[in-house]
């Protein structure tokens, strides 16, 4: 069984996400999306809100887990018997980061190999910071993100607004 980890920090999860996993999942037995703790971001959600949502908008793919983890992610893959880590990359600002990711995990893991798989063009400009940024300022983030997360993100700024 192939076995396919996309890490990240999915604070929150978007549709340009939710594309890389549907086509991931397409190739893999299976998919384990995997929340990772980011000590450099300051998040939104927590943890269990962001697997919360994960979950919620991951029921419909059979073959999609979700699941957190703390520590290396060479580590964690190894421990759900997996060989792959699956990043997406948007551009090519994305790629300095990424590549010295998958040297150290290399380094670290020689096992396991990183696969890259490009964004689809008209998600290629959404991150989780920008549509945190705009709905912040009330702009609307429709079509960017799940209709669940669009939802949750307005009820978390307004909780934070008091
Ligand atoms: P991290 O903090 O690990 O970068 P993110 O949730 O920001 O976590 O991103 C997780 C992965 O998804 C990264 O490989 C990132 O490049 C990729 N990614 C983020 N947004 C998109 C998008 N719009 N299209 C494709 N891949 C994306």
């Amino acid at each position: 069984m192939k076995i396919a980890v996309y890490p990240g920090s999915f604070d929150p999860i978007t549709n340009g996400h939710l594309d890389i996993i549907e086509r991931a999942a397409d190739v893999f037995d299976q998919v384990i999306v995997a929340v990772s703790v980011n000590s450099a971001k300051k998040p939104l959600f927590s943890m269990e809100e962001r697997v919360e949502l994960l979950r919620e908008v991951l029921r419909p793919y059979p073959n999609v887990r979700v699941d957190s983890f703390t520590g290396l992610t060479v580590d964690y893959v190894v421990s759900q018997k997996a060989r792959v880590i699956i990043r997406g990359l948007r551009a090519i600002s994305d790629f300095e980061n990424e590549l010295q990711m998958a040297v150290t995990n290399r380094k670290l893991k020689p096992s396991v190999e990183t696969f890259f798989m490009m964004a689809r063009a008209e998600y290629s400009f959404i991150s989780s910071s920008l549509i945190k940024e705009i709905a912040n300022y009330g702009g609307c983030i429709k079509g960017f993100v799940p209709e669940v997360v669009e939802i949750k993100i307005k009820e978390k700024l307004a909780q934070l607004k008091g």
